[in-house]
């Protein structure tokens, strides 16, 4: 940490000398000082201390980045390194005054599991401010995946589903904003960095358009995993197989070109495919009612969800299932009847592999 208490009032690692009666403004346990001549200065309790309330272990880009953070967010309001929130038992590592509402800064460096992200970010919603978690090197290394995006995707107006990075070495704030999954469920966005707070507000300069993803190449992909026996298909296989089918011969009609959110699992395709077989295996009537726990149990098999950590999409599986199900309305495969629907007439399954 960079602060410490001493005689009621809170020093700063960089102005601090050697003394032995430092104590931790969370717990008021001892701490000591740490400096040299390849560290940054920085207080640290003593092995075995009990404090609950601990930051995570302090590098140089975690205590840099603090720092830095507490000058980039200086436009909103007065800055606060490590404010402790004694209610909740957190220390935001900047805590931003920002008129109507505070703003905690979470630089979150090292590994944190989901549990964690969950916890500290409700502790910030019942103090009723908003929580900035801006990621570290580590992170901004990674190839977007879903550890990622379920516990750290926010949602920022102009910026959409977004991931926010901080580069120490560049004191810039890195946004990888748009985020979506393609129809065979690979993730993407688009990066923008930015250095001050107005850059931030203002939005991206430019918006690139979603890509579209050949249905021939999904196919091509889908070949080459079920020849390796990729196990994250095999479910997926066993549930069509049991049905009479093989992915790889799947409709023309349960084709989808739009990419969604990302957090369909193994993507919108692979659930159409699966709600689609379901549904054209089904006798008499066919109601909303009856279609939705199937829409879900197609979810749970491309390991979807509806829900990250800071983001719900509470209406995502419904719009999906009447989007499909207006589709094959149209396309003359479904015919509405009072209550639901009827099926008119079976999709084609191609019978060749490729
Ligand atoms: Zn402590």
């Amino acid at each position: 940490m960079l602060l410490a208490e001493l005689a009621n009032s809170l020093v700063d690692a960089q102005n601090a000398t050697r003394r032995e009666d430092y104590r931790c403004p969370a717990c008021h346990e001892p701490v000591r000082l740490h400096r040299g001549a390849q560290v940054i200065p920085y207080f640290a309790h003593l092995p075995q201390s009990p404090c609950t309330i601990q930051g995570e272990g302090e590098t140089t880009e975690h205590l840099t980045g603090k720092r830095q953070l507490a000058t980039f967010f200086a436009a909103w309001g007065t800055t606060e390194l490590e404010h402790v929130l004694p209610t909740v038992q957190q220390r935001a590592d900047v805590w931003v005054a920002r008129t109507p509402q505070p703003v905690a800064v979470e630089f979150q460096c090292s590994p944190l599991a989901l549990g964690r992200v969950s916890e500290r970010t409700a502790g910030y919603h019942q103090l009723s401010c908003y929580p900035f978690w801006l990621l570290g090197h580590r992170y901004r290394r990674q190839r977007l995946n879903w550890a990622l995006i379920e516990r750290f995707m926010g949602w920022l107006p102009r910026w959409e589903l977004c991931l926010l990075f901080w580069d120490v070495e560049h004191r810039q704030l890195q946004l990888t904003h748009h985020l979506y999954q393609d129809v065979a469920g690979h993730y993407g966005g688009q990066v923008t960095r930015v250095t001050n707070l107005a850059a931030l507000m203002a939005g991206p300069a430019r918006v690139d358009p979603y890509p579209q993803l050949s249905l021939v190449r999904v196919r091509y992909h889908w070949a080459q995993e079920l020849a390796r026996a990729t196990p994250q298909l095999r479910p997926i296989q066993e549930f069509l197989y049991l049905r009479g089918h093989h992915l790889l011969g799947f409709p023309a009609a349960f084709a989808a070109t739009d990419c969604t959110p990302p957090v369909l699992g193994q993507g919108i395709l692979l659930w159409r495919i699966l709600f689609g077989t379901a549904l054209f295996a089904l006798k008499g009537p066919l109601t909303p009612a009856r279609l939705r726990p199937i829409a879900q149990n197609c979810l749970d098999l491309v390991g979807g969800h509806v829900q990250t950590v800071r983001v719900s999409f509470p209406h995502l599986l419904a719009r999906l299932q009447t989007q499909f199900v207006t589709e094959l309305v149209q396309r003359g495969y479904l015919d509405v009847v009072p209550g639901g629907w009827r099926i008119r007439r079976q999709p084609r399954w191609r019978s060749e592999q490729l």
